[in-house]
C-alpha cells in the first residue's frame, strides 16, 4: 500500500508541506462543536456540520477527519440559513450582501416592484449572491410612498401577468398592500385583481394588513391555502383581534385551512406590543417571521433579522420553534426555497451562525414603545453553499 511517508520518501519534504495536506482534507468546511437546532429534522444538540461540494454532507458529534477550512462553533448556535419572505432587498443592488452578513441566505422582495418597475428588482435578484426572489405589486406603480391603490386603475391584471411571464424564474407571487393609508376603499377590488393576475400562474398572493377599510371578514374568504398575511398583528382598525381582544374566528378558520400567517416588522404601524401580546396568549404566534427589511433597517426597530427574531424569545417562545420560523416554515411558503431551511445530509449547504447573549436588551415595536428581553440572537457567521462569507 502507498502511504504517506513513502510518498515524503520519494518526493521530499518541501512535498509534504505542500500537497499532501490537500490531498487529505476529508471535507471543504467543518463547523466544529455548535448547538446544531434544525427543527426540520427536530435536531437541537452540539454537532459538528461537515459540508462538502456546497453541501451538508454529516452532521455528528466529533466528526472524524479535516477540512480545508474549519469555523469554531462553541458557544454559538449553529442553523440552517435564514429565509425573509417579507423584504426590500430588491431595491437596492447592495441590499443582498448586507443581508447575508445577518445570515439571511434567502429572501423575497415583497411588493417594492409593479409591472412598471419590477424588471430592476428582477435583475437584483438575479445578481444577487444567494437566492432572491419576488412578489410583483399589483400596482403597476410598486410600493409609493403616498400609496399605490388609491387609485384602481393601477391594480392592471394583464400588466401584472405580463411582469410575471417575462421574469418566471424571479416573480413568485403578487404583493396586494391593503390599508386604507394605501389603498383607500379599493382594499378587496385590489385584493381580487391581484388573485386574478396570480391565477394562471397557480402563484401566491400575500397581503399587507393593518387599518384597512374593510374587516378581516371580508378579506380573509378571498385567500386560498398557501396565500400569506404580513403584518399579522397590526393593530385596529381592522386587524386580527375584536374590541376586547380576542382572535376572531374567521383568522383562526383561515389559519385552518392554510392560509400563512407572518410577522412583517416594519417600521410603522405594523405591529404593536399589546397586539403581540394578547394573540400570543390565545397561541397565535406566526407561521413566519419576516423584516420588511431595507437598507435602512440597521437604524430602526428592525435591526437585523436575528434581532427580530429575539422579539418572539423575548415572549416565551422556545428556541427551536424560533429557528423553524425563520429557516424551515419559510422555506415551506415558496417552491424557490424547497430544499432549503434545513441542515439535512444533501441540502445545500447555506447556514446562519448566531449568538444567543445575556442581558437587558430594548426591542422596539412600531410606536416607539420598548420592552426589555433578557436575551438576544446576534449574526455571527453565515456559510453560503458552502463557503464562509467574509465581513464586508
Ligand atoms: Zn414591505
Amino acid at each position: 500500500m502507498m502511504n504517506r511517508r513513502q510518498l515524503v520518501c520519494t518526493a521530499g519534504a518541501a512535498l509534504l508541506a505542500r500537497v499532501p495536506k490537500a490531498l487529505a482534507a476529508t471535507y471543504d468546511l467543518i463547523i466544529r462543536g455548535g448547538l446544531v437546532i434544525d427543527p426540520s429534522v427536530g435536531l437541537d444538540a452540539v454537532r459538528d456540520v461537515a459540508i462538502t461540494g456546497g453541501k451538508i454532507v454529516a452532521v455528528d458529534a466529533d466528526i472524524a477527519g479535516d477540512a480545508t477550512e474549519t469555523i469554531d462553533g462553541r458557544g454559538k448556535i449553529v442553523a440552517p440559513g435564514l429565509i425573509d419572505i417579507h423584504t426590500h432587498a430588491g431595491r437596492n443592488k447592495e441590499g443582498p450582501e448586507l443581508a447575508l452578513q445577518d445570515g439571511v441566505t434567502g429572501w423575497i422582495d415583497a411588493g417594492s416592484g409593479g409591472a412598471d418597475n419590477i424588471d430592476q428588482i428582477a435583475a437584483v435578484a438575479r445578481g444577487a449572491p444567494q437566492t432572491g426572489r419576488a412578489l410583483v405589486n399589483i400596482s403597476r406603480t410598486g410600493v409609493t410612498p403616498g400609496g399605490e391603490l388609491h387609485d384602481i386603475n393601477n391594480a392592471n391584471v394583464a400588466l401584472a401577468q405580463g411582469a410575471i411571464a417575462r421574469n418566471r424564474d424571479v416573480v413568485v407571487g403578487v404583493k396586494a398592500r391593503l390599508s386604507e393609508n394605501v389603498a383607500s376603499a379599493n382594499d378587496l377590488e385590489a385584493l381580487r385583481r391581484a388573485q386574478e393576475a396570480a391565477a394562471p400562474f397557480n402563484l401566491p398572493v400575500m397581503i399587507h394588513i393593518g387599518q384597512t377599510v374593510s374587516p378581516m371578514r371580508a378579506i380573509l374568504p378571498l385567500l386560498k391555502r398557501g396565500d400569506i398575511v404580513t403584518h399579522m398583528y397590526a393593530p385596529a382598525p381592522n386587524g386580527i383581534l375584536d374590541d376586547q381582544g380576542r382572535l376572531f374566528p374567521d383568522v383562526t378558520a383561515a389559519r385552518r385551512r392554510g392560509v400563512i400567517f407572518d410577522f412583517g416588522n416594519g417600521v410603522a404601524d405594523h405591529f404593536d406590543w399589546p397586539t403581540v401580546e394578547r394573540a400570543v396568549k390565545q397561541g397565535f404566534w406566526p407561521d413566519t417571521f419576516s423584516t420588511d427589511w431595507n437598507v435602512m433597517s440597521k437604524t430602526t426597530g428592525v435591526v437585523d433579522f436575528p434581532n427580530v427574531i429575539s422579539k418572539f424569545i423575548m415572549f416565551g417562545m422556545p428556541l427551536s420553534q424560533v429557528v423553524a420560523c425563520a429557516s424551515v416554515n419559510a422555506a415551506r411558503v415558496f417552491p424557490s426555497f424547497d430544499n432549503r431551511g434545513t441542515l439535512n445530509l444533501g441540502a445545500p449547504a447555506d447556514v446562519a451562525i448566531m449568538e444567543l447573549r445575556e442581558g437587558m436588551f430594548e426591542y422596539l415595536d412600531n410606536y416607539k414603545s420598548t420592552r426589555t428581553g433578557r436575551q438576544r440572537l446576534f449574526p455571527a457567521g453565515t456559510v453560503l453553499a458552502g463557503k464562509r462569507v467574509r465581513r464586508a
